[in-house]
């Protein structure tokens, strides 16, 4: 197997900022935040933990919602758990950039989720691209939320790659829709990258 070199944002490098930023979270939610931290010791069958969350007051009746790890059928409570809390707040962020994958299962769940919130204004941010492909693929999956930011993976001939966080209103053209990001010289200077999934399906939720 080819040792893939993250060049900009090491998975890693990501799991640290969320680390920090998680930390940061917790100091100002003292009170709430630790009831809301799941069993860190369960594991799916696959050895990457159940959905993890953290809350954080961002602003007056305004929360960040952290996720992190897999969305699966056992994520159910702890879905459940998390919309008990979010009943006051009407700007909700969800960012997904620590969710490692998910499931036929936790899709369902996440749906049904998402659905109880259609009265608030939902905002995803930092989706990777295990995300990115359930809002393609399902449309109830995004429900009425709006995309902030994604990750567009990029490749090499030379094998290098490299993982870019887009913000989706940087590509807002003149006519109101959204161009395609311009994908990034590689370091080894033979080419233009190209991104790992296939452009026009990856990007389709650009310009539902
Ligand atoms: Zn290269």
């Amino acid at each position: 197997m080819v040792p893939r070199e993250r060049i900009e944002l090491s998975r890693s490098q990501a799991s640290r900022d969320f680390e920090s930023r998680a930390s940061t979270s917790s100091a100002i939610w003292a009170s709430s935040i630790r009831p809301n931290l799941l069993d860190l010791n369960s594991k799916d069958s696959r050895g990457i933990e159940t959905l993890q969350y953290f809350t954080e007051e961002i602003g007056s009746n305004k929360i960040r919602v952290r996720l992190s790890q897999m969305i699966s059928e056992d994520s159910e409570v702890a879905l459940q758990n998390l919309s008990a809390l979010l009943t006051e707040a009407q700007e909700i962020f969800f960012d997904f950039k620590g969710v490692q994958g998910i499931n036929s299962l936790g899709i369902r769940a996440w749906v049904v989720f998402i659905r109880k919130l259609k009265d608030k204004k939902t905002y995803y941010e930092e989706c990777p691209p295990v995300i990115i492909n359930q809002i393609n693929m399902i449309s109830n999956f995004r429900g009425s939320s709006e995309i902030l930011s994604f990750y567009t993976n990029y490749v090499c001939s030379c094998q290098k790659n490299k993982s870019l966080l887009i913000l989706k209103e940087s590509l807002k053209n003149a006519e109101g829709k959204y161009d395609v990001p311009q994908a990034p010289q590689c370091p080894c200077g033979k080419e233009t990258m190209e991104t790992e999934e296939i452009e026009d399906e990856y990007l389709a939720f650009l310009n539902p």
